[in-house]
């Protein structure tokens, strides 16, 4: 339930509200808005009057959240959420690139990439360190090594930093060297994972389930805002369809139909989705075309070397010829770079 204050409301009427829902064991979640501000509730409604609560000072209407999500939900929090990553922000107005290898596969391989992704005006490095693989017998990463060449593509560069966690050891280390962790498509129903990953701190970018549903992404999303983490960026990578031409199919009504439904950041991977650098960059220009605050996108100085998603890893070339046809869409979208 939502509880829309009056646009001139007092603090003390607000604080009233507030005391009261509290009062009844029911958590608050305030959203203060440019006009008017919204009043969340969570937890168990019976222990509330909706008859009393209309009849406080300032109170212009109640709202039910059909949702099963709260703290996602865009009833909840109107405005569009910024989420900070070491010194960038992902969100309105921004158009964040976040670039990299699969995985980190040698300190030297990711120095040089970091360098050449950061000129192209990338401005988180991504690199897999936990690597989960479809195949027990295909390279599994790094771990904390590759944690630590993150850290130092972060001091060489001044570059965010973005790993993949896959268990809370995963998430401890992560703690220590890198800005960002990500679950991964595998990993959106883990809901252990999830918890630990709210409890951990650090922004979470959220990857859409090979199979989910928006609604069930978005509990998965709330899974981490209710531990006390709203730092949670959504990022669409493709679903399992019926179609093989392409890796998985790229659900860019993803992108519209959750700003219906959300407030929080929405990032595109245009390179799990397709599985081919052929066709990176066409999706890439339609993501931000229909307004994803970010994009995911592999790079790696070899691909056909890569040890990990080489067909879909763009080279140097590619990847900065990229971000420079972007820079029209991102001007007519609004959004800097
Ligand atoms: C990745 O980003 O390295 C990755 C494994 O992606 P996904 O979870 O989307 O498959
Ligand atoms: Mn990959």
């Amino acid at each position: 339930m939502i509880i829309v204050m009056k646009p001139q409301a007092s603090e003390q009427s607000i604080h009233a509200v507030t005391k009261y829902i509290e009062e009844n064991g029911l958590q608050v979640h305030l959203s203060k808005g440019e006009e008017v501000t919204i009043i969340g509730m969570v937890g168990d409604k019976s222990r509330i009057s909706t008859e009393n609560l209309a009849i406080f000072k300032d109170v212009d209407r109640i709202l039910p959240v059909t949702e099963s999500y709260k703290l996602a939900n865009k009833k909840f929090h109107p405005e569009p959420t910024a989420v900070k990553v070491g010194n960038t922000s992902i969100g309105p107005g921004n158009l964040t690139i976040m670039a990299g290898p699969c995985a980190v596969e040698t300190e030297a391989q990711l120095m040089t990439i970091a360098e050449s992704v950061k000129a192209a005006g990338a401005t988180i490095l991504r690199g897999g360190a936990y690597k989960p693989r479809t195949s027990p017998y295909s390279f599994q990463g790094l771990e904390e090594e590759g944690l630590k060449y993150m850290q130092e593509a972060k001091a060489a560069t001044g570059l965010s930093t973005i790993c993949e966690v896959v268990s809370l050891d995963a998430i401890e280390a992560a703690v220590k060297y890198v800005d960002m962790i990500q679950i991964g498509a595998r990993n959106m129903q883990n809901f252990i994972l999830l918890k630990e990953a709210g409890q951990s701190g650090l922004p979470v970018l959220l990857k859409r389930g090979l199979a989910a549903t928006i609604d069930e992404w978005l509990n998965a999303a709330e899974y981490i805002i209710a531990e006390g983490n709203p730092n949670v960026v959504l990022c669409e990578r493709g679903i399992r369809t019926f179609e093989t031409a392409t890796r998985n199919t790229l659900d860019l009504s993803a992108v519209p139909v959750l700003r219906t439904k959300t407030h929080l950041p929405i990032i595109v991977d245009p390179s799990h989705s397709t599985g081919s650098y052929k066709y990176v960059a066409p999706m890439a220009k339609a993501a931000v075309a229909c307004d994803a605050d970010g994009l995911m996108i592999e790079v790696h100085n070899d691909p056909a070397h890569a040890l990990s998603d080489g067909p879909q890893s763009l080279t140097f070339e590619k990847f900065s010829k990229l971000t420079s046809e972007l820079k029209p869409f991102c001007q007519l979208m609004n959004r800097s770079f």
